[in-house]
Formats: C-alpha cells, sequence, structure tokens
C-alpha cells in the first residue's frame, strides 16, 4: 500500500469513528435487525481476488449499522456494561497500529514496561498489596480463570502435589467455597480447571446477596484439619451492588488455611472512592482479585485484570517453555501472568483511561455512576415501581408491585422498554421474584439520560397495565 492510499484509509477510518461516537447518544439504544438483512449483507462466497480496503472499511461501517447496539451512549443499562473514554480508544488505535506482542519483554520492551506501571497504578488505587503479581486478561472471566488456577496450584501445593505438573488424577480433593449469588463465570471458572463446579458448597446469602458468615465458618469448621480449601468471595453482586464482609471471611479463611479469592468485576472500583471505599474493607486481606477494565474503568473489550497476592503461585501455574523463546534474565515476561503466550498490548488503553482521569477521575466516575444510580431508583419508587436493593453502588434492582408482580408482564415490560428505544435493560429472577435490572457504567451517563430513562420505563409502564 503506497503511502498516500494507508493514509486515506485510516483517515477515512478515523473519521467514520467519530460520527459513530459523536451520534451515539443520539440513536436508539436497542437496534432490532433483521438477521436475514445482516446476513444478506455479509454472507458472500469468500471473494476470490482482495477488494479495495477503503471501501471496505466503508461497506462494514454501512452494513453493521443495523446491528450495533449503542452500549458506550450513557442510556445503556443492561448486563454490567461500561462506555470507553476517547483517550482510550485512542490508545487502542496506537495498539493496533503498533501491533506488539505484549506476551515477551523482548517484543516489546515498551508494552512489558507501561503493563508494569499500570499493575502499579492499579493495586495502589484500588489498595492492594504492592507484592501482588498483576496480568492484563481479556475480562473478568478470565481473570477469575487464571486466579483460581493460582488458587489450586497455591492449596494443592501445601498438600504436597503439583497440580501444574502432576494433574488432577490422584491430587487431594479441593474444598471449593462459594455463595450461592457467585457469578456463573466462577463456575465456568472451576469448570475449565478441572475442578468441578458442581462440587462447590454454596453457601447462603442475605437478602442483599451477602454471604452469611456464620454459615461460611460453619462449613470451614467441619473440614478434617488444614485440607486444601478455595473460598470465592465477592465485591459488587451483579444484581444487588452488594459486598461480602472481607474482613470475617479473610479471618476466617486465614485460620483454615484456605485460599480466599475476591470477584471484584466492577465491584472493586469502589476503592477508588473516598464516599464508597468502606464497602471494600478488607479486601485487600484476600489472596486474589479479578476484576474488569472494560466495565466500571471504561476502557474498550476485552479488558480484565487479575491480581495475585503470591506471584510464584501464579507463575507456577502458567508455566511456559520453549527452547526458542528468549528470556531476559532478570525480567518476568507478561506472558507469566496471563494464560495466554502472545497477545495485544492490552494495559495501554487502560494506561491512558488512568493517566487522563488520575485519582480524582476515577473518584468521581465511580461516585457520578452511583449518584445516577440512587436517581434512578428514586425516579421509578416515586413512579411506582418497588426498590428491591439497597442501592449502596450502581445496581438498582425493581420489580412491579401486585397485582403486576408475575413474570410474565415483566418479561412484558422489559421487552416494551427494549423496543421502545430510550435505554435498555434486563431482568434478572431475584428470590424467587422477577425483576427488573439496572446497572450504570458510563462516564456518558447525565442526569438528564436518567430522567428521559425514567420516563421511558414508567411511560411502558403505564402503557401496559391499562393494556391489561
Ligand atoms: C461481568 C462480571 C464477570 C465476568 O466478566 P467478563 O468481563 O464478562 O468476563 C464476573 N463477575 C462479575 C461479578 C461480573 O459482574
Amino acid at each position: 500500500m503506497t503511502a498516500p492510499l494507508l493514509e486515506s484509509l485510516l483517515l477515512k477510518t478515523a473519521k467514520l469513528a467519530n460520527d459513530y461516537l459523536q451520534s451515539v447518544g443520539e440513536r436508539p439504544v436497542a437496534m432490532n435487525p433483521d438477521r436475514a438483512e445482516l446476513q444478506t449483507a455479509f454472507d458472500h462466497p469468500l471473494p476470490d481476488h482482495g477488494e479495495a480496503t477503503e471501501a471496505i472499511i466503508e461497506s462494514l461501517h454501512n452494513n453493521a449499522d443495523p446491528g450495533i447496539v449503542a452500549s458506550t451512549g450513557g442510556r445503556y443499562f443492561g448486563f454490567v456494561i461500561g462506555a470507553s473514554l476517547p483517550v482510550s480508544v485512542a490508545a487502542d488505535w496506537l495498539v493496533s497500529a503498533w501491533d506488539q506482542n505484549a506476551g515477551f519483554y523482548v517484543l516489546s520492551p515498551a508494552a512489558a514496561v507501561i503493563e508494569e506501571v499500570t499493575g502499579k497504578w492499579i493495586k495502589g488505587l484500588l489498595g492492594l498489596p504492592a507484592e501482588a503479581a498483576v496480568g492484563f486478561v481479556t475480562g473478568c472471566q478470565m481473570a477469575n480463570f487464571l486466579a483460581l488456577a493460582s488458587a489450586r496450584q497455591a492449596v494443592l501445593e501445601q498438600a504436597g502435589w503439583d497440580a501444574a505438573m502432576q494433574g488432577l488424577a490422584g491430587a487431594p480433593p479441593i474444598r471449593l467455597i462459594t455463595s450461592e449469588h457467585a457469578h456463573g463465570t466462577i463456575d465456568r471458572a472451576f469448570a475449565m480447571l478441572g475442578l468441578g463446579a458442581k462440587t462447590a458448597i454454596r453457601i447462603p446469602c442475605d437478602e442483599e446477596a451477602r454471604m452469611n458468615v456464620d454459615a461460611l465458618a460453619n462449613v470451614l469448621s467441619n473440614g478434617r484439619g488444614m485440607e486444601p480449601t478455595i473460598v470465592c468471595a465477592q465485591a459488587g453482586d451483579v444484581n444487588t451492588g452488594a459486598f461480602d464482609d472481607f474482613v470475617r471471611i479473610a479471618q476466617l479463611c486465614k485460620a483454615a488455611g484456605a485460599w480466599l479469592h475476591v470477584d471484584g468485576a466492577f465491584g472493586l472500583w469502589a476503592a477508588a472512592s473516598n464516599s464508597h471505599q468502606h464497602l471494600t474493607e478488607g479486601v485487600q486481606l484476600a489472596d486474589s482479585w479479578a476484576t474488569d477494565a472494560h466495565k466500571w474503568l471504561n476502557v474498550p473489550y476485552d479488558s480484565g485484570v487479575v491480581m495475585v497476592r503470591h506471584p510464584e503461585a501464579m507463575i507456577r501455574s502458567t508455566r511456559y517453555h520453549g527452547d526458542y523463546l528468549v528470556r531476559m534474565e532478570d525480567i518476568q515476561d507478561p506472558c507469566m501472568f496471563t494464560p495466554e503466550s502472545s497477545r495485544r498490548a492490552r494495559a495501554i488503553p487502560l494506561f491512558a483511561a488512568l493517566k487522563s482521569l488520575g485519582r480524582t477521575g476515577v473518584e468521581r466516575l465511580v461516585e457520578r455512576c452511583c449518584e445516577r444510580a440512587r436517581q434512578m431508583a428514586h425516579l421509578l419508587s416515586e413512579g411506582g415501581l418497588f426498590l428491591l436493593n439497597d442501592v449502596v453502588l450502581n445496581q438498582v434492582l425493581v420489580c412491579c408491585p401486585p397485582p403486576y408482580e408475575n413474570e410474565r408482564f415483566h418479561d412484558a415490560l422489559i421487552s416494551r422498554i427494549q423496543k421502545e428505544g430510550t435505554c435498555w435493560l434486563g431482568g434478572t429472577m431475584w428470590n424467587g421474584q422477577k425483576a427488573i435490572r439496572i446497572s450504570v457504567c458510563s462516564y456518558r451517563t447525565t442526569p438528564d439520560d436518567i430522567e428521559q430513562s425514567a420516563a421511558a420505563i414508567l411511560r411502558c409502564y403505564e402503557e401496559l397495565k391499562a393494556a391489561n
């Protein structure tokens, strides 16, 4: 490609991306595309000969549009979805242009150094121990996976078994303990690690989804001495935003010789805010932590972070050799801290986001989202919906009062709100009751976005009541 063609291609792409981001606040949040239409646009035979590059980008932009969800806008409240800060999108472009293989220091000294600094900053912000190893993975699923791989390695080593080298057949059994509200990615990690998701002991929770610590104490004291044990707690329940009592849980784990892992996909960021820090009290006492940057830090996908207090356990669980691999003495390659070998320099957009926000910016981002969540809860309650959770963070859970508490009415309401298009949210089952969940995670969400969205939700509710 000639220099002018390259320049034209990249500038064109930047222009299209800019058009999208400038207009994302105005487009309907949910698209209801005709799947067949999308297929018609894309499902052509692979061309025999390559096509013009600029035309490819342009047709991607035009043809994908009906199927692009405005989840990066300010009124997307489904799942737990962050927007992306402009500086982190821009940094992400540089990452692609540089095309670094960030797995090895020799392949990208700059990426390795930036990762190390980013890791230090995150541990500092979240109040986690400076000695913890940090890995930049695709998301909290992989962060949970790798933290639990390290846990598996460590608790079995204590029992004289090297899982990485000897496998699991014949290994001492591991007692897995989670709360009944543990996120689905914890079970998936257990499954992928050969630990058997079904073997996990589920500790009951209170009405906010906090683990019952007395029940945990009971289970732990039922053990036969120091059997290999992994306990998973959470910072920020995916429905209520509630936090486990880390101080007490950590004490119990310590006494039982258990490894304590904390899934804090979004909730760990509460530690960066003065007014919410108390929710994470004691979290630094755990052995490992998993979080996301693509949720609350508003970095583009995919970006998760795993931290493990005992770097050696992590390194031994990801043991990696190859005679051709060039290793620097005294430098631990970044591939020791993720399950991948080659990978993208994904800490760089995170570095850019943190640098542009600064400590106070992260704090404001967290606090603003929590404020917006409280505003939403207030408006919906005033409008006649029942608030189901204590809004301690950015998650709001509501349901319709009798006689509309049934599942069918809720499903119809959720789908009506989604189709209406002002905002997008989803449903969940909460203590046997169908509920509507709202998650506020975007730097873009303004008080006006909340007002518009609450009005749209309540309008749909009134319309549906009138039709029933
Ligand atoms: C989102 C989430 C996960 C999974 O994170 P991914 O980024 O989707 O891999 C795990 N735990 C909790 C509590 C979450 O909210």
